[in-house]
């Protein structure tokens, strides 16, 4: 789409009446300064030569904390440098001593922009590198690529037409903007379609801007039933876009985009840019998009300094747009230096071996790693189990002992590929009194589908809750708060609420939502066993109309109310199912204001990347599960090799693979019943003596 003159380049779409006045609010709000007049172009700069002896060697104290290999990585780290390695062998190190190894020798603090993954990798990274120069290094640019960009955003941004005084939207804010697109879009049509929420529109128009794919062809990627309504999403998001641009708003995608574009078409910002930051720095190079790729090669064009660290068997993040292919395109780039790490500082020799045998297949690097620590006596465990309560009393019991010999709590950590994986031990752990801290999704019994779930039950078991009719009223299509109340005014009034519910018959088109409200009441009143009720909206269709509708992540979704079935088909009744729910949530309320004492991890792998502890737990290495399931029925298994590798590779000390067979078993969905065939686990290949293995029982 072409861009209106004399509106903000970085809008998609012209705007249309309506936002004339905010148009002109925005033109106003710019800055009628350039940005780039501060410096006259005539000037040249001229470079003063660092104070005392750039170029030298690495201090003794830096030599002291490296390895000959690190120390080759730290002292050639200058024109494009690429530290490519396997886990654990120091590449975050190396960064850090980097950044060190540059202030010794004189460089200016603010040349230096480090990007990490995460804030906090940000801030530990720096922290590190202070003290290791001794310098204060609050001029430094370090943050992730979003963070970066905004700054940049704020001195340039006008000279894209960004008004320097442009606001952010987060998520809940983004969800809002799409929602009022999307009524403006759904006001002037007579039939409406059921639509995705707001929030997994905003989150396909910002991969879509992202990877340079049109909205579309993500919309159908994520979701092929969407194929009937991808043109009014992509006039959701065309007006999401008009409306931002109106209010001098940019969400998490522009920051990005609009950085590559101010670095693609102005050459003199560009310059300016790379002569800021001579020295850019990236941690797990891996990761990346292609947007933020382009940021870095463009300063790196431009004459800036380029030092990367990777390790392409950890890229994680191609369903967020990751590409593992800049790796590969930055190691081949003319001029590029790559320097090896082969020595694994982390793990015992017998994880190293471990790692090694289930290394991702199509390696591009072939790399080798070796163990520097000595041999443990203890290979890795695979625990096989038969039930996924039988893992969690197992894992506990594993901790306890932990503890009894001597480790601290804070050492041990338990990862799964999803969520709900960690349910049964969060309930396990609750009762044995073992504080833990989670570092995956929320918690569960506090996730909307979960409390969806848990409302019929509640209405089930207490037809007087009005909060949780309110809830489930508001599930169905075109019940709005508005309905809801007026629905519960109706039957709260009647002795019986259930069998009011269930004798509704509203009238009209609008009264479809409404009926199917009606009849789902009549299945729930019909039973009183918490798995059936569960079971009944969880496999309802206009249920998983709602979970695809409004999640992204709906398939982990479906798969964690297939655990809360299970949950509640092991629970006497409803009234004792309630109960333990809600004392798990108390519990879990309580120890979020207990304070930082060092606990137990549990964390998604995802969320573990770059960590590491003595004791590692993984759950449900069972395919299914760990391969996730639909990994396996798509046939989309070579990332689900990359989260195994990144698991075993947290573990310093001891692993265990839990494998109940229970876990093998998918939740079988009717139609979409997966059939998993044997050979598809990770641990089904000959593993000989690399690991000993535990019968549970
Ligand atoms: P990942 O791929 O998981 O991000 P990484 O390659 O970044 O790992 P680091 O986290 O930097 O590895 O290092 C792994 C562990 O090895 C850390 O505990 C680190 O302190 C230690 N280590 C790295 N290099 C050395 C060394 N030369 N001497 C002693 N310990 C080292
Ligand atoms: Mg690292």
């Amino acid at each position: 789409m072409s861009t209106a003159p004399g509106y903000p380049r970085w809008q998609t779409a012209p705007p249309t009446a309506p936002h004339i006045e905010a148009q002109k609010a925005v033109r106003d709000a710019r800055s009628p300064r350039d940005p780039l007049a501060a410096e006259p172009s005539r000037r040249r700069v001229y470079r003063l030569r660092p104070p005392d002896g750039a170029g030298r060697g690495a201090s003794e104290r830096l030599r002291a904390m490296l390895d000959e290999e690190q120390l080759a990585a730290v002292e050639g780290a200058r024109g494009r440098a690429l530290v490519l390695a396997s886990a654990g062998s120091g590449k975050t190190r190396t960064i850090v001593a980097t950044v060190a190894h540059l202030i010794e020798t004189g460089v200016p603090p603010e040349e230096i922009l480090l990007v990490t993954f995460t804030r906090r990798a940000a801030r530990e990274m720096t922290d590190r590198a202070e003290r290791l120069a001794g310098a204060d290094l609050s001029r430094m640019t370090a943050g992730t690529f979003h963070s970066v960009c905004r700054r940049i955003l704020r001195r340039y941004g006008p000279v894209v037409g960004v008004p320097s005084s442009f606001s952010i939207l987060d998520a809940e804010d983004q969800a809002e903007v799409a929602a009022m697109a999307r009524d403006a879009i759904l006001a002037g049509m007579t039939e409406r379609p059921a639509l995705p929420k707001p929030q997994a529109i905003v989150g396909w128009a910002s991969l879509a801007a992202e990877s340079g794919r049109g909205v579309g062809e993500v919309v159908l990627a994520a979701n092929p039933r969407l194929g009937d309504r991808v043109a009014i999403i992509e006039a959701i998001a065309a007006g999401y876009a008009e409306r931002k641009a109106a209010m001098a708003a940019l969400d998490y995608a522009d920051l990005l985009v609009l950085v590559a574009r101010l670095l693609d078409e102005q050459p003199r910002v560009r310059a300016r840019l790379a002569a800021t930051h001579r020295w850019v720095l990236v941690d797990e190079l891996h990761d990346v998009n292609p947007v933020q790729a382009r940021i870095v090669e463009s300063l790196a064009a431009e004459g800036a300094n380029l030092i990367a660290v990777a390790d392409p068997d950890q890229s994680i993040y191609s369903w967020r747009g990751a590409d593992p292919g800049v790796v590969t395109r930055f190691a081949d780039a003319a001029g590029t230096r790559v320097f090896p790490l082969q020595t694994n500082y982390r793990s015992t020799p017998e994880v190293v071996a471990l790692a090694q045998a289930t290394l991702p297949a199509g390696n591009p690097f072939g790399k080798r790693l070796r163990a520097r620590r000595p041999a443990s006596g203890d290979a890795p465990v695979i625990a096989h189990l038969a039930t996924v309560q039988d893992e969690a009393r197992f894992v506990v019991q594993r901790i306890a002992d932990c503890i009894t010999e001597g480790r601290a709590p804070g050492d041990i950590a338990v990862l799964y590929r999803a969520h709900h994986h960690s349910v049964d031990l969060q309930l396990a752990l609750a009762q044995a009194g073992v504080e833990f801290e989670l570092f995956s999704g929320a918690r569960f019994v506090e996730s909307a589908h979960v409390k969806d779930a848990m409302a019929f039950c509640r209405l089930r078991h207490n037809p007087r809750d009005e909060l949780a009719w309110h809830r489930a009223l508001r599930l169905f299509d075109r019940v709005g708060a508005a309905t809801a109340a007026k629905v519960w005014e109706r039957i709260g009034a009647e002795p019986d609420p259930l069998a009011a519910a269930a004798a509704l018959r509203p009238a009209g088109a609008a009264g479809s939502g409404l009926r199917r409200f009606a009849e789902t009441i009549a299945a729930v009143a019909a039973t009183t066993r918490p798995d059936e009720i569960v079971l009944h909206v969880a496999r309802a269709d206009w249920y998983r109309d709602h979970l695809q509708r409004t999640y992204p992540n709906w398939r982990d979704r479906e798969g964690d109310l297939a655990r809360l079935a299970e949950l509640a088909a092991r629970a006497p009744g409803l009234d004792r199912f309630l109960g333990d729910l809600q004392l798990a949530e108390r519990l879990e309320a309580d120890e979020d204001v207990s304070g930082p004492a060092r606990r137990v991890a549990l964390s998604s792998v995802h969320q573990a990347k770059g960590l590491e502890w003595p004791v590692v737990f993984v759950l449900q290495v069972e395919p299914g599960s760990f391969p996730s399931g639909w990994a396996v029925s798509e046939g989309n298994l070579d990332e689900e090799e990359r989260l195994f590798y990144v698991a075993v590779t947290r573990a310093a000390d001891e692993l265990y693979l839990c494998r109940p067979i229970a876990a093998r078993r998918p939740w079988d969905t009717g139609a979409d019943a997966m059939v998993l065939n044997s050979g598809q686990g990770f641990l089904d290949r000959d593993l000989g003596d690399l690991v000993e293995e535990w019968s549970v029982r």
